[in-house]
């Protein structure tokens, strides 16, 4: 890599930080540390990393309010670690703006996916905004507003497509529930869960070739959904 991504390391405990130094400087990243909240916020805004990995459970400020201070100002992706338990701090860090979530214990090729997925959209924000997008067999042109499976087009209604291009548009990255819903049905239904299941199984039964076992649109069971990437 010519220009080495920067990854705001936000961990208090020292062999995770030893763990992650040790797989990210091993994979190219450049890094700069942190072991609380209050010294992250000061971290992100004068050294402008490219991605922040950040745990939930600090000794200070929670991991949870630093992603609310940080989304005041900032799109820096932030990528959350969180402990087994911690699910609904970790619906709570991305409705309140996270991209992602890693749950401890994780592999090494589990952190980069995500790192580079988190990077794809800096890329995105910063560049083009590439109005097609394919994976496998599916094809979405999101400035024609059309869908096409094996060059197929397909039909959906207004409300699956929007579903299909909020998901597309945020490609690899996890979207909650509460999000889906905020921005397909709006403030009102932020809660009417059922309407996902709904038509996330008229989605599938369109796009999938076996709707049962989903290659495209996968469930975060409990949090979310997210498109595939290529
Ligand atoms: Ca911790």
């Amino acid at each position: 890599m010519d220009n080495p991504p920067l990854v705001l390391l936000v961990e208090d405990e020292p062999p995770m930080r030893r763990f992650l130094r040790a797989a990210l400087t091993g994979h190219g990243f450049r890094l700069i540390e942190s072991e609380t909240g209050g010294d992250a916020l000061v971290q992100a805004a004068t050294r402008s990393p490219d991605v922040i990995l950040l745990d939930l459970g600090l000794p200070d400020i929670d991991g949870l309010e630093v992603t609310r201070r940080l989304r005041e100002w900032s799109k820096t992706p932030i990528v959350v670690l969180s402990a087994r338990g911690q699910e609904q701090d970790k619906v709570d860090a991305l409705d309140a703006g996270a991209d992602d979530y890693l749950t401890k214990p994780f592999g090494v090729p589990e952190l980069l996916a995500r790192l580079r997925v988190a990077l794809r959209h800096t890329q995105q924000l910063a560049g083009e905004n590439e109005p097609v997008f394919t994976v496998g067999e599916l094809r979405m042109d999101l400035a024609r507003r059309q869908v096409f499976v094996q060059d197929r087009e397909i039909h959906l209604t207004p409300t699956e497509y929007k579903m299909l291009a909020l998901l597309a548009r945020n490609a690899g990255k996890l979207i909650t529930q509460r999000q889906l819903l905020l921005e397909v049905w709006g403030p009102g239904n932020t809660t009417q869960v059922q309407y996902l299941r709904v038509y996330m199984g008229q989605l599938r039964r369109k796009i999938e070739p076996d709707p049962t076992r989903p290659q495209y649109l996968l469930t975060e069971p409990g949090v979310g959904y997210r498109l595939r990437v290529p």
